[in-house]
């Protein structure tokens, strides 16, 4: 029982982050980060951008915005950057969730939205999910909620169809329906077009997976500028310097560097899709991911252990206790190297 907390967070229950452990070097599989560094120009924009720390940033991130407006295809006033997709999440259940206004979300799903919704006092509609692990889409049409869905899904690595989104969008016009696009640059259809077409849509994407900026902090949400304002409200009311300077140039010289990320990107997912077939000849079941991880069970080891094994040989990877999902490890895919070492200590546990 804490002595001074207010009661209103009495009951917290805080999202655990996944390790990030200090005592050795491990093979860091478990948090879904980049295995390649930030490019040379975002690594000298940084240098330069910490010569004058000692100014404030620009709180409206105003280049930020138009080097990201360049690349998705919007307006400046449709993108608010942040610090990391974790805070956007929180802005936009500030903006539009309450007490009469609950969010709608898988029920296995990115493990920080059942937090937030604590936070705020939100009530939660959790959806099951089809055997298959796969969202229906139809559970989420017409609701009187918050629609939020990670599109691709954690840490199922599976994906709606651009036009199953829009059919969500559309059918919740009086709610707004936000899409977590933190892993959509590995291989699914973005929705960032449709934030033209509909008020209700708020885009979210992260710089922590696609950009190897995840200690940066850096994420954005797109959307109509009204949207945006409403949020924008929320930042300035809260942390109006959001982002920091060199996390802004950081960001700004990614934007322009996005060819090489993208390139990053599509080899992670060769990388991914390697490692997939060579875990499905050892008896390993996966969901056809199309993110930068694998869902990966083997009907001789249940998830736990798999996790525990895996540490004990200096490879670190994710395992989720909640018992639909307990029997899976979730496995960033990494560099083919580090890879091939998952490989190698995988045939060995199974020996
Ligand atoms: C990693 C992740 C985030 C948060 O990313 P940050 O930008 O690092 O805060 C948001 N949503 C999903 C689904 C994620 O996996």
């Amino acid at each position: 029982m804490s002595v001074f907390r207010s009661s209103r967070f009495s009951r917290l229950e805080p999202y655990v982050p996944g390790e990030q452990p200090r005592e050795r070097t491990y093979i860091k599989l478990n948090t879904n980060e980049s295995p390649y560094p930030p490019s040379p120009a975002v690594l000298q924009a940084v240098r330069r951008a910490s010569e004058t720390l000692n100014l404030y940033c620009d709180p409206t991130a105003l280049r930020l915005r138009q080097a990201a407006a360049r690349v998705y295809g919007v307006e400046p006033e449709a993108v608010l950057p942040v610090n990391g997709s974790d805070e956007i999440l929180n802005f936009a259940v500030m903006a539009f969730c309450d007490g009469r206004i609950p969010i709608a979300c898988p029920e296995i799903t990115y493990g920080f939205y059942p937090v937030l919704a604590a936070l705020h006092g939100v009530k939660l509609r959790q959806v099951p999910l089809r055997a298959d692990l796969t969202v229906d889409h139809r559970d989420f049409l017409s609701q009187n909620c918050t629609v939020m869905i990670a599109n691709p899904n954690a840490p199922t690595g599976l994906a709606l169809s651009l036009s199953e989104i829009e059919e969500i969008v559309r059918s919740n016009e009086k709610n707004v329906v936000v899409i977590d696009e933190a892993y959509v640059d590995f291989g699914a259809e973005s929705a960032v077009a449709l934030t033209k077409k509909y008020r209700n849509l708020l885009v979210t994407r992260t710089f922590s997976k696609s950009h190897s900026l995840a200690g940066a902090r850096l994420g954005f949400g797109i959307a109509d500028p009204g949207l945006i304002a409403d949020l924008a409200a929320v930042k300035d009311s809260t942390n109006p310097y959001n982002v920091n300077a060199m996390t802004q140039a950081a960001g700004i010289a990614a934007l322009e560097d996005n060819g090489f990320y993208m390139e990053n990107c599509r080899r992670v997912a060769a990388t991914r899709d390697e490692t997939a077939t060579a875990l499905r000849a050892m008896g390993f079941e996966l969901t056809a991911s199309v993110s930068n991880f694998l869902f990966a069970r083997h009907p001789a080891i249940p998830g736990e252990e798999l996790y525990a094994k895996l540490r004990e040989r200096g490879i670190l990877v994710r395992h989720f206790s909640t018992p639909s999902i307990a029997d899976y490890v979730r496995i960033t895919v990494g560099s083919p190297r580090e890879m091939q070492a998952l490989v190698e200590a995988l045939r060995e546990i199974l020996a």
